[in-house]
């Protein structure tokens, strides 16, 4: 996958771009500094294919936190903007449903429960936008599910007004953030989204821990922290995100060594 070599999820660390444990990065969901580089991820892979000190498994993953899988060549560790808005809106989709069922004050909904909530969603969303259930979420149905629009659709299945409340600033912020990493010089193109980002992703963070925190206690998904954490500091260091994104083609392929040329000179 377009992980850089990162086990599956599961795994206590999560992140491509730095050392961080899923608990540490529930608890402090903003600040955090690139750590990690490809040459670290080559290497660490190395120790975790040879295992070079005869460590047990638990001991080997610690040494190389969590890379087991063959690091991509010819690249920085990153963060690609399609994958990041499809897993973004894959997690909504779960607020989404947990809103519904007003999971916040439940203990141990049942499998059932669980059901109901997304079908009750998912009949929703298809009435009132036309959007029909997808099987594994792609990036149209991201794009549709991550508008006010969807949520206020939602909210009508919301109970309580505080938390339709809390869920319209939670899309608001998203859509605050969401053109920085999608557009191709964002300095340019959304140069106040990119001002604000570093507010947004924390008042972002303040509402998950919150007002949301019944998801958030301990975990956090691995691209919602990498949205929130590590978004303004490759925008420094790559210019943009949007213009490395990995839609997997040829002209993609030659856009990334033109930047990366033209970064080279100035
Ligand atoms: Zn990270
Ligand atoms: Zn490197």
């Amino acid at each position: 996958r377009e992980m850089e070599g990162l086990e599956a999820s599961g795994s206590s660390y999560i992140c491509t771009l730095c050392d961080s444990s899923r608990a540490e990065a529930s608890q402090n969901m903003v600040l955090h500094s690139i750590t990690r580089c490809h040459e670290e991820n080559l290497e660490r892979y190395e120790i975790w294919r040879t295992n070079p000190f005869s460590e047990s498994a638990d001991e080997l993953r610690d040494r190389v936190k969590g890379v087991s899988a063959k690091p991509f060549l010819e690249t920085q560790p990153t963060l690609d903007a399609l994958h990041c808005d499809i897993g973004n809106a894959t997690e909504f989709y779960k607020i989404f449903q947990d809103e519904i069922g007003e999971v916040y004050e439940k203990v141990n909904p049942s499998r059932e429960q669980r059901r109901s909530w997304r079908a009750a969603l998912d009949k929703q969303l298809r009435n009132k936008m036309k959007l029909k259930p997808v099987m594994r979420m792609n990036g149209n149905y991201a794009r549709k599910l991550m508008t006010m629009e969807a949520v206020e659709v939602v909210c009508e299945l919301v109970p309580s007004e505080e938390r339709q409340e809390a869920l319209r600033e939670l899309m608001r912020l998203y859509l605050q953030m969401k053109p920085v990493w999608r557009a191709t010089c964002p300095a340019k193109e959304c140069p106040d989204q990119l001002c604000r980002y570093s507010f947004n992703s924390q008042r972002f963070a303040d509402l998950l821990s919150s007002t949301f925190k019944y998801r958030y206690n301990g975990k956090i998904t691995n691209y919602l922290h990498k949205t929130l954490a590590h978004v303004p500091e490759i925008i420094e260091r790559d210019g943009s995100i949007g213009a490395w994104a990995s839609e997997g083609n040829e002209s993609g392929n030659k856009l990334f060594r033109r930047f990366r040329k033209m970064n080279a000179r100035q």
